[in-house]
């Protein structure tokens, strides 16, 4: 039907004045979603950020342990806190470097480049480490470990703590610290006053690198002067608590898992100093309660010391504990030593944030805590419950696919390195061979399927090629950087483990592996908790917007909007 002319002019007259309404109202509308003042980097009221890690932390911990938590510790950050009841990580592998790396890059290994703790460097021809120091200059500081020389360099990405430092014209302090070299330096990022770790060989002190300093500062030597791993390696490690609180985890002496060397069995009481004397290393702290206390020694120290959290300018501490991944390792997430390694460290907890609120004060101080992985349960133990589990060996993979391609292609060595369930193609045999690359991937994806455990695997290729938006496939892009990923990627079924019998190990894509803590503390955060799905790549856009800093370089995740309600 035709409009007659004057209905329509009506018509347009009515779409004019709702859109000029529309208009009028539209800044007023923004306006009120605005804070009344616009925070400004003078007037943040985060004074200091404390980022802290916990190594292979699982987040039932936090329900399981809950009963045996003090008021002060963990269940204080819960109930003054937000809390993120579903968060994850969103790529495999699920490995300490890259854990650190994506919480304070606010991105995943696709783009900050940390794929694992170690891995086969096609050009280089051999294993590298995250956080070893790709550059031939830099030297060990505080030791003469040649293990020690270490750095950020092989991470692509900026931090949240380097935006902070450029933003703040380097006014803003940011420092890293931890047990393990890669907990400190990959936090910290490339720009830090300083990061700082423990090395148990020798004489079992904080030490740092040439990319950072020339010399320790005076109060790292004299910290180290005073000789705390002595201290606490003397007073053993027995249960914090009766033995009957420990009934959330299995009996002390089981089998699942592995003794310290030189025991054999897994008993308390430990009589620590005899042990150490036995080893020759004071890498036992790292396995014990006492790690995690000398890290906050440390960390107070280090507070008062550099005098952070005083000026008008948010300075970064992230601090990461290591003897949680320790203790995991070695007795599993349902012994009763690894229970009572988070009942001290909620103890230490409790006594840090007090320390916090009497130095920093209440309101000017932010922590957040998170995970740097999951764990998974013990294989053998979950075997014994009929849950499905079992144990590969990355040795067996290899040697497989290569009797795979000799059968396929006639005998030759094809196979350069099998690590982190990803294969790397020996290039040179292939074009000796005139075998097309993609056609070799093709078919030892479709052969890998046939090695016991192995739930799927795929070509390299498919993730640079592709855009995987969620899913398993996106997890494993997400888990991808093309120059230094392998030809084939492997993914075995849940439960399963390239690791000894006793003690377990993390590194999937399965939720014991990628569901850990987020929570939030202080300055402004509100009370709550959330289950909405939350990634690790969230924390770093989240932090950023709470003190006013720019994003990360290559950030891909977003601001949480719970924690930022004023
Ligand atoms: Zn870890
Ligand atoms: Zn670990």
């Amino acid at each position: 039907m035709k409009t007659p002319p004057l209905l329509l002019l009506a018509t347009l007259m009515m779409v004019a004045c709702s859109s000029s309404e529309q208009t009028t109202q539209y800044p007023t509308t923004q306006a009120q979603n605005l804070p009344t003042t616009i925070v400004t980097e003078a007037n943040s009221p985060v004074k200091l950020v404390v980022g802290i890690t916990v190594d292979q932390m699982r987040y039932e911990y936090l329900l399981r342990y809950w009963n045996d938590f003090s008021e002060g510790g963990f269940k204080r950050l819960v109930n003054e806190g937000f809390s993120y009841n579903n968060h994850h990580f969103c790529y495999v592998p699920t490995f300490t470097g890259p854990g650190h790396a994506s919480i304070f890059t606010g991105t995943s290994p696709a783009h900050h480049g940390i794929i694992a703790n170690d891995w086969y460097d096609k050009t280089a021809g051999k294993m590298v480490y995250c956080a070893s120091a790709p550059d031939a200059e830099i030297k060990g500081i505080g030791t003469d470990n040649p293990g020690g020389v270490m750095s950020p360099q092989r991470m692509i990405a900026g931090t949240i703590g380097d935006q902070l430092r450029i933003f703040s014209n380097m006014r803003s302090k940011v420092f890293g610290i931890s047990m393990k070299d890669r907990g400190a330096i990959l936090p910290a990022g490339h720009t830090p006053n300083a990061a700082y770790w423990f090395i148990g060989k020798g004489e079992g002190n904080w030490v740092s690198s040439s990319y950072y300093m020339n010399e320790l500062p005076q109060w790292v030597v004299e910290f180290n002067q005073k000789r705390l791993p002595d201290t606490y390696l003397g007073q053993g490690w027995d249960l914090l608590l009766r033995p009957e609180a420990y009934d959330e985890s299995l009996e002390d002496v089981n089998p699942f898992e592995t003794p310290y060397s030189g025991t054999a069995r897994a008993a308390f009481p430990y009589d620590l100093r005899s042990l150490m004397e036995k080893n020759g290393q004071y890498e036992l702290v790292k396995s014990t309660p006492w790690g995690n206390t000398l890290t906050i020694d440390f960390a107070q120290e280090l507070i008062r010391a550099e005098g952070l959290g005083i000026d008008s300018h948010t300075d970064i501490l992230a601090m990461s504990f290591s003897c949680t991944d320790y203790a995991g390792h070695q007795f599993g997430p349902h012994a009763r030593e690894t229970q009572d390694v988070y009942l001290r460290l909620d103890r230490d907890l409790a006594s840090f944030i007090d320390h916090l609120d009497q130095t920093i004060g209440r309101d000017s101080y932010l922590i957040f805590l998170s995970a740097d992985h999951g764990g998974a349960n013990v294989p053998s133990h979950m075997e014994k419950l009929n849950v499905p589990a079992g144990y590969f060996r990355n040795g067996a993979i290899l040697d497989f696919l290569e009797d795979a391609m000799d059968k396929e292609y006639g005998t030759a060595d094809y196979i350069e390195n099998v690590s982190n369930e990803q294969v790397f193609f020996k290039y040179a045999t292939l074009s000796t061979k005139k075998i097309d690359l993609d056609k070799a991937c093709a078919f030892l994806s479709r052969k890998a399927l046939e090695f016991d455990g192995v739930y799927t695997a795929l070509p390299g290729a498919n993730f640079r090629l592709n855009e995987y938006s969620e899913g398993l496939l996106s997890r494993i892009q997400d888990g991808y950087y093309p120059s230094r990923s392998g030809d084939v990627i492997i993914i075995f079924e849940p439960g399963w483990m390239d690791y000894g019998k006793t003690g377990t190990t993390h590194g999937s894509g399965y939720a014991e592996d990628t569901h850990i803590p987020l929570l939030f503390f202080g300055a402004g955060i509100p009370n709550g908790a959330s289950y909405r799905y939350s990634r690790i790549r969230d924390i770093a856009p989240t932090v950023a917007a709470i003190i006013n800093s720019p994003l990360p370089n290559s950030c891909t995740g977003e601001p949480l909007r719970e924690v930022l309600k004023k």
